[in-house]
């Protein structure tokens, strides 16, 4: 390895920002980082953004306590191993949700390791698939990851802004893709979030004519702001009953069970609502998909190829999540205000 500064540390104890059990808050913690390897590329954490995923991991999600979470991370290398080629010390790199796969599956050969066949190890709670240790995520100070799950950051972007696309970027750029969102194509996003505001941008981006779709009245201005050329607050029947047969793809990114019945009858014939919140079940009457045709979806964050591209997507057409900037000691009132949808729209932990 070659390092920056002191190259006889790894394994090496890291502060880290741990939830210690199930439900517990998050303390100041630290752990043994894993060994690094040939293709490693280890760095200092620069920024993290708080995902609602965090949310769900640190509670019923959660595997392996205490769990260090964080998967929108931006960090500065500090070293490279010998068989690195890609990345040099002191380059600017994201990691997202995943740093690992099996790499020899379909998916995986083609770009699209979230969906390894024998399971992407997860960013954060996985299990090394060499040793065993548990992944840590970007809470904390330091990170490891093969260069496979590495990406530059592109000249010039504002880090804090670029974080949450690693994860809200991703996860809302690929089903965009997939269901060939452009010009022409009227989108619905529903939920306002963090997930939802990168959403609607990047489909305006492609050109689509977007609907926000809020249970928040407080936020029409900033949907409207960020780009939604109309906002359908859902809570008002009436609002909703008025777009029925209206759009040719919706990307629902709200974390819980709802009433999903109204918001897909706004779906035109052959319509598709994607479900990227990955709440416990759908209520959701199956008539409303009998009388258009329409299809329920769900994806998950995209691979390392997408990944690439979406970065590059944003970067071009100036796309960053609006963020809070907070320092490690607002973290826990930050999951406070997450969990009662109070923050526009992402938290990111400055861990400089
Ligand atoms: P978030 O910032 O909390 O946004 C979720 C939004 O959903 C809220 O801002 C709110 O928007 C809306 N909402 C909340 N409760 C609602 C309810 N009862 N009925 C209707 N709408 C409601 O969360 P996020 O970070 O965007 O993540 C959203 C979900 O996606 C989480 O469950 C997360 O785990 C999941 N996720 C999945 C993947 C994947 O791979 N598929 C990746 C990342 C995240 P309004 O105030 O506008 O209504």
């Amino acid at each position: 390895m070659s390092t920056h500064s002191d190259p006889n540390v790894t394994p090496r104890q890291i502060t880290a920002y741990a939830t210690l059990t199930r439900n517990g808050s998050i303390e100041e913690w630290s752990f043994r980082q894993r060994e690094a390897r040939p293709h490693d590329v280890v760095y200092d954490v620069l920024l993290c953004g708080i995902c609602h995923t965090d949310v769900h991991m640190i509670g019923p999600w959660g595997q392996h306590f205490p769990v260090v979470p964080g998967h929108e991370i931006i960090g500065r290398v500090t070293e490279v191993g010998e068989a690195v080629t890609g990345f040099a010390v002191g380059d600017i790199v994201a990691v997202g949700t995943m740093v690992d796969s099996c790499r020899r599956c379909g998916p995986c050969t083609a770009g699209m390791e979230s969906y390894c066949e024998n399971g992407a190890t997860y960013t954060y709670d996985g299990l090394d698939r060499i040793d065993g240790s548990v992944t840590r995520g970007g809470f904390a100070r330091s990170g490891i990851c093969d260069e496979r799950f590495l990406f530059h950051v592109p000249d010039g972007v504002d880090l804090a802004g670029t974080a949450p696309l690693l994860c809200a970027g991703i996860t809302s750029y690929s089903p965009l893709r997939r269901w060939n969102v452009g010009p022409g194509s009227r989108v619905g996003v529903v939920g306002v979030g963090g997930l939802g505001h990168v959403a609607i941008k990047l489909a305006r981006t492609l050109g689509a004519e977007v609907t926000a779709f809020t249970t928040s009245p407080d936020k029409v201005e900033g949907a409207l702001a960020l780009g939604a050329h109309d906002v359908v607050v859902s809570r008002d029947e009436a609002q909703v009953a008025a777009r029925v047969n209206t759009y040719d793809f919706i990307l629902d990114t709200v974390s819980t069970t709802y009433p999903m019945t109204p918001i897909v009858n706004t779906l035109k014939l052959d319509g598709t609502l994607c479900s990227v919140g990955i709440p416990d079940r759908f209520d959701v009457l199956p008539i409303a998909l009998a009388q258009g045709r329409r299809s329920i979806a769900s994806s998950g964050s995209g691979g390392t190829r997408e990944t690439a591209e979406m970065l590059a997507f944003c970067a071009q057409h100036g796309i960053t999540a609006d963020v809070e900037v907070i320092k490690p000691d607002a973290i826990n009132d930050a999951f406070t205000r997450l969990a009662a949808n109070d923050v526009r729209y992402r938290f990111v932990i400055d861990m400089r």
